[in-house]
Formats: C-alpha cells, sequence, structure tokens
C-alpha cells in the first residue's frame, strides 16, 4: 500500500465533506425558506429529486442557485473534527493534500476553494489539487464521501468514504461517520510504526 521511493504515505483530502460542510450549507438553505431540513431523506447521491418530494420544486431550485452562486464555496462551515484530524495525520507523519474537483457550473468555486483551505487549513494552503479526475493523481488513501470515485485511470489510492447526506441510503458499513474515526486512515495506510504514534 505504501509506496516505495516516497517517505512517508500521502493521504488525499475530498474538500466537500470530509473538510467543507457542504450538507450543512444546504441544510441552511432549506431552513431560510422554512423547511426542516431533518425531515430530508436522501435516496441517492445527488438528492436533487428528494428535495423536490419533500419540500417542493421551489427548494430545489433554491438549492440550485445557492450551489451556482458565487461566494457560495467561500462561505461553507468547516466540518466538525476536520482541523483535528488533519494535525492528527500531520502528527503521525503523513503527507496530506487536498484533493477537490471544482464546480464548473459555479464561476468561482475553484478560487473560492483555494481561499477557503488557506483560511480554514492553512497547513495545507500550498497543498491543494484541483482535478476533474481524482484517479490523475498519486496517492495511498483518499478520504471521499462519493459512493465510488471512478475517472479514466485505476486509482492508486485506496477509497475511504466520509459519511454525507447522499450516502445515508447506503448501508454498507464501508464509510466512517465522521473524524472521530480518523485513525480508520492511518489503518489503510498499514504502517504500524505510524498507527503506533496515534
Ligand atoms: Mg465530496
Amino acid at each position: 500500500m505504501h509506496h516505495e521511493g516516497m517517505s512517508k504515505p500521502l493521504i488525499l483530502l475530498d474538500q466537500d465533506g470530509p473538510l467543507a460542510d457542504f450538507d450543512a450549507a444546504i441544510h441552511e438553505v432549506l431552513a431560510d425558506l422554512g423547511h426542516d431540513p431533518a425531515m430530508l431523506v436522501a435516496t441517492e447521491w445527488d438528492y436533487t429529486n428528494d428535495v423536490t418530494r419533500h419540500f417542493g420544486p421551489e427548494a430545489a431550485a433554491a438549492l440550485d442557485l445557492a450551489r451556482l452562486s458565487p461566494g457560495f464555496f467561500r462561505h461553507l462551515p468547516v466540518t466538525p473534527g476536520a482541523q483535528e484530524a488533519v494535525e492528527h495525520l500531520l502528527d503521525a507523519g503523513c503527507e496530506v493534500a487536498v484533493c477537490t474537483a471544482p464546480s464548473l457550473a459555479n464561476p468561482t468555486c475553484a478560487s473560492d476553494k483555494l481561499w477557503w483551505i488557506e483560511r480554514h487549513f492553512p497547513a495545507l494552503s500550498e497543498r491543494v489539487i484541483i482535478t476533474i479526475d481524482k484517479t490523475w493523481v498519486h496517492g495511498d488513501v483518499l478520504v471521499d464521501d462519493k459512493p465510488v470515485v471512478t475517472g479514466a485511470l485505476a486509482p492508486t489510492w485506496s477509497h475511504l468514504r466520509f459519511a454525507s447526506k447522499g450516502t445515508e441510503h447506503l448501508d454498507d458499513g464501508r464509510e466512517i461517520d465522521d473524524w472521530s474515526q480518523w485513525r480508520a486512515v492511518l489503518d489503510l495506510v498499514g504502517v504500524p510504526q505510524l498507527a503506533a504514534v496515534a
């Protein structure tokens, strides 16, 4: 698992979900419209249809508008425990980088994401990889909330799924619920002396 020639395991962290609490921002939009986000049951990764079914097409349209608005990605809250988890991984001797796919439909998404990492994760500010295809990026572990991460190449990393709203219907036990389970990253890297440090 740990690649020859690299001194440290490389952990890639997806931005929306594991680092930035995208779901919380979506829930805030729904709450502002007078809806109770707790009522929403997501049955698919893109739960726009579920929003329409529960709260009506206006709510779904409001979410689309929010996601496409310049600045949306600047104002996302930090996922609980993410800053501490990054510190733990760095302390344990891992290389950590952000690996994120931009929303091409939002004109300021990519620059907002860079700004956001600099503000909330300054240690990672020069370690952000923005790519439309994460299989192009080399690494040992990719922590990502997407159900399946595919692309043009066979990935070098193992995918560790981070729980999010869009996978709550997948009861397959193949994800970590939150960052209290950050040690699962070290387990995947399979470097015992690193795990011992933690
Ligand atoms: Mg994500």
